[in-house]
């Protein structure tokens, strides 16, 4: 009887719980599309493989006391990115490039670029082993899908700008047995291996110096990745005619959405298209957007040119200086940060102009980048529910989330083994 009863009365919790499944899969029902959309998203989002190829958190890495396996304030700390907020971004793998900033180009200049570069590249390493349980170490293409499969992130290791290679080509395979596997030739200063972008001083080799192009063949023959963001455009027509191997833009968008030297020209797209390679968008406000009109901003930044020498005149370290003194006063009168439909147009562009075959995405997080929407690592389903909402298949989103790259990475080691096994 007893028995009879807990059964009866299981049976009516089981009615009641049924009838309250219903009451609330109701709502589900009348789900907005929107809702449905972004449901859809999520969904494949979580299927494709994710990978950011532009991150210097290394920068963060090496500061005592940081910790990756702690979530961190990104409006408190700074911080984009950390392992808790990769998990919650999903975003499966990233490339944590050390970066070294450009400064004095001799022997002791060369010598500090190395020791932090190598600090930079260690603690990445010791990093991925301290946190075994949710993180791997990842060198070559299919790590990136064998560590997802372990529900593990992958982490890889690039270095932006080629300065810690100081005049020394045996630093490349130095760097690639650490596990590098990209190299940022050159960043906002040129440097012995080629010309950036943004140096006020302008052209210096005229694209990529007659060491850089050694460095380049290198890379080729150890199967490092060219990487062509931050170079001024003869750097980018140079890699394309020197690299046996496609190249990559880890963090570059599209000059004629937003004019900025730092963007990439439609005819540059196209090239990257017949090279094979792929660029890889970036989530910086000022290469996303025209920055909008910002008065007190431009009054500051008159000011504080007037009373500074002409740039020529300038130190290295009176330049860094001055860029510095720029980037507070950024701070100070800050624009609205671009947004994921910004972020959107780009991708859109690239895709009309190249296809959808050579677009990637490179965050750029802890060097500048995180917009509104996609301000760190935990915000990246945004880009893919823009990408839905813009009526983009699973399959092509796909390719944009880490597809593209990881075949131009097979491809450049594929040639590394033809020219190790055929050495002229
Ligand atoms: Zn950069």
């Amino acid at each position: 009887m007893n028995k009879l009863r807990h059964s009866f009365s299981f049976f009516s919790i089981l009615l009641v719980l049924m009838a309250g499944c219903k009451e609330k899969s109701e709502p589900q029902e009348s789900k907005t599309e929107e809702e449905q959309l972004v449901e859809k998203a999520l969904e494949i989002h979580k299927r494709v493989l994710t990978l950011d190829t532009h991150a210097d958190t290394p920068l963060r890495m090496i500061e005592p006391g940081f910790d990756m396996a702690e979530r961190h304030n990104p409006n408190e700390t700074g911080s984009k990115v950390d392992y808790p907020r990769m998990v919650e971004g999903d975003l499966d793998a990233i490339f944590f490039a050390a970066f070294v900033a450009q400064d004095i180009r001799d022997d002791d200049g060369n010598t500090r670029a190395k020791t932090l570069c190598l600090q930079m590249i260690d603690s990445v390493i010791a990093s991925t082993q301290r946190n075994a349980d949710v993180v791997g170490l990842a060198l070559n293409p299919d790590d990136a899908y064998a560590l997802e499969k372990e529900g593990k992130r992958a982490i890889y290791i690039g270095i932006e700008n080629g300065y810690p290679i100081g005049k020394d080509l045996a630093n490349v395979e130095l760097y690639f047995n650490k596990g590098v596997r990209y190299i940022t030739l050159v960043h906002s200063s040129n440097n012995d291996l080629a010309d950036s972008a943004t140096d006020e001083l302008g052209t210096e080799h005229g694209g990529i110096s007659e060491f850089g192009s050694k460095v380049v063949a290198e890379m080729n023959r150890l199967g490092i990745m060219v990487d062509v963001s931050h170079g001024n455009d003869s750097v980018f027509y140079d890699a394309i005619k020197m690299s046996k191997a496609p190249i990559i833009a880890s963090h570059s968008n599209a000059r004629s959405v937003t004019k900025h030297d730092r963007n990439m020209t439609d005819e540059m797209l196209k090239l990257m298209a017949e090279n094979g390679g792929v660029v890889q968008l970036t989530m910086l406000s000022d290469y996303l957007r025209m920055p909008p009109p910002n008065v007190a901003l431009d009054s500051a930044t008159a000011a504080l040119k007037a009373n500074m020498k002409p740039v020529e005149e300038m130190t290295l370290e009176e330049r860094g200086e001055m860029r510095k003194a720029i980037r507070s006063l950024r701070e100070k009168y800050p624009a609205p940060l671009a947004t994921v439909q910004h972020a959107a147009d780009h991708i859109d562009h690239i895709v009309k102009v190249a296809g959808i075959d050579h677009v990637g995405i490179g965050c750029d997080f802890d060097g500048g980048g995180g917009i509104q929407g996609v301000f760190d690592a935990s915000e990246v389903m945004n880009i893919t529910i823009e990408l839905v909402k813009r009526g983009y298949t699973e399959e092509e989103i796909e390719k944009i989330w880490g597809g593209n790259l990881i075949r131009v990475f097979k491809v450049v080691q594929k040639v590394a083994e033809e020219i190790q096994s055929n050495p002229s």
